[in-house]
């Protein structure tokens, strides 16, 4: 192993292999894991492995959390005004464009996913760092109009010391997500990405300090959830946890938070609705349908799975639905026609498989139904859709993650709300109409945090994103994002000057 505690960023292994060597960086430094284990990661569309990265133990988390208590309560971060917090943003995000084409194509490599795709979500990661570095000195507090002869406010202070922990589907950008705006609002944080794809938020960790961030004010640790994640979640000197990931670990990590009653914001799975009306534009629902679920691979939250059709076009929905998704073109990450690449890892395309056989004995297939044989290597999967499901079926009621489309017919709008909101799920929703009257008493109806018309997916920095029900709670993005990391303070200060005069 390279030695610990050097400066330098990530180093290429020789000469055996052309796999980099990732470290921690904890406090401005890069660290081994002080047992000198790593994990490998994967290009999943060769299998083969690209990086190994240091393993962050309980140990190496307690030197992680140590450092960014330490920058939040003595170092120089809270003498940092929020002018020069939202400059030191503004730096990282030029860092992004500069080396948005590294990024672009370093996260389709691990992730799997179009480089097209990739360079949209680079550019989105860039504006969110833009967007927070703008939003830093606009955190105000209130003058509050109390019946005394008082001058009562609110001051709004950072929450303190954040633990991020991030899912692989959107790397770079859910690190974003989570980083930005608590930097913004003046936390520190120890973020640990997911340990499948962990390469660009270390390649932008190789920048903290070139652009300004105190040592220990963004650290970036990585390893397993089971350990890694678990040993943030735990320890008592994390003020807050965000989380986004699947609802099953969202529960253990509020259960474990309980113990330090920790804040805790969660972004987690959903099971969200498309609905396709009689009325809708036929070529946009038909392309509606299939972005809203194959995006990404369907490696998607808010993945539009449970397509729910009226009826009257039922049929004729599935079969263009199945004409056009046998024409997407799966291919190398890198290809730049690619509309589709493999799956994250190895654990997902099992996943999805099991999903999808147990959807054959659940529904009927129209499209996929399997891996995509032309390929020998990589975990390619076809793009499936199932019809004729009830809404009750497994296929129909848990997150598969993966590009498996549930196609579920409806007769008349009341069905079609209750079939939507029935689900545990509640963070996304799209509904296909020229109606504007049934549009909106549709939108009103759905219990979900995020609702498209005439669209699915489009995600803006602007506009608040995150779930209902067992989908999570709090809202990232947008001034609510901002909140997640915010304390407020009430401050009473009497200016009448006779003694209380009680006793
Ligand atoms: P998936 O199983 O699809 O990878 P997860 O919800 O398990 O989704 O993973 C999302 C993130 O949560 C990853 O960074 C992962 O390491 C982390 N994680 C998984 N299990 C735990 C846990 N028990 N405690 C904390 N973090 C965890
Ligand atoms: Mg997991």
């Amino acid at each position: 192993m390279p030695s610990s505690h050097t400066k330098r960023g990530p180093t290429k292994r020789r000469p055996t292999t052309e796999a980099s060597t990732y470290k921690n960086y904890v406090n401005g430094q890069w660290v081994d894991s002080s047992t000198g284990e790593t994990f490998p990661v994967y290009d999943p569309s060769t299998e083969q492995i690209i990086a190994h990265v240091a393993a962050a133990n309980s140990a190496d988390v307690d030197r992680a959390v140590t450092a960014a208590r330490a920058a939040f309560d003595s170092g120089p971060w809270p003498q940092t005004t929020a002018q020069d917090r939202g400059r030191i943003l503004f730096k990282l995000a030029d860092k992004i464009r500069q080396n948005a084409a590294m990024l672009a194509e370093l996260e389709s490599r691990n992730t799997g996913k179009p480089i097209v795709e990739a360079e949209f979500d680079i550019a989105d990661v860039a504006t969110c760092f833009e967007y927070y570095g703008g939003l830093a000195n606009k955190v105000t507090g209130n003058v509050l109009p109390v019946p005394a002869n008082a001058l009562s406010f609110t001051l709004r202070e950072p929450v303190g010391v954040a633990g991020q922990i991030i899912p692989w589907n959107y790397p770079l950008l859910m690190a974003a997500w989570k980083v930005a705006p608590a930097v913004a609002a003046g936390c520190t944080c120890v973020l640990k990405p997911a340990e499948q794809t962990p390469l660009t938020a270390l390649r932008l960790a190789g920048w903290l300090d070139e652009v300004g961030f105190p040592p220990g004010v963004v650290n970036v640790i990585n390893g397993l959830g089971e350990t890694t994640g678990a040993a943030l979640v735990a320890h008592p000197a994390v003020d807050k946890i965000a989380f986004t990931g699947s609802a099953a670990v969202g529960k253990l990590i509020v259960k474990s938070a309980a113990d330090t009653l920790k804040r805790v914001s969660l972004e987690l799975g959903g099971k969200s609705p498309n609905i396709f009306f009689a009325d809708a534009d036929w070529e946009a629902a038909v392309d509606g349908a299939l972005f809203g679920i194959f995006i990404n691979q369907g490696e998607v939250c808010s993945a539009g799975s449970r397509i729910l059709v009226e009826r009257s076009i039922y049929s004729k929905f599935v079969e263009a639905m199945t004409e056009k998704a046998k024409r997407i073109k799966l291919g190398p990450p890198l290809g730049r026609d690619t509309k589709m690449g493999p799956l994250v890892s190895k654990a997902q395309y099992e996943r999805v498989g099991s999903y999808i056989e147990i959807g054959k004995k659940e529904a009927k297939v129209a499209a996929g139904g399997g891996r995509a044989q032309q390929f020998s290597k990589g975990y390619y999967m076809q793009p499936t859709i199932f019809y004729d499901v009830q809404n009750s079926a497994r296929i129909a009621r848990e997150e598969i993650f993966g590009p498996v489309a549930s196609v579920i017919p409806f007769d008349g709008e009341q069905e079609a709300i209750r079939i939507a909101n029935d689900t545990p799920y509640g963070l996304a929703a799209a509904v296909w109409t020229r109606d504007i009257f049934k549009a909106f008493r549709v939108v009103k109806s759905f219990r979900a945090g995020v609702i498209w018309v005439n669209h699915m997916q489009p995600t803006y920095i602007e506009a608040p994103w995150g779930g209902y029900k067992q989908s999570g709670f709090g809202r990232e993005l947008g001034p609510w994002g901002l909140e997640e990391y915010l304390e407020t303070k009430q401050v009473f200060v009497n200016l009448d000057e006779t003694p209380i005069g009680w006793y």
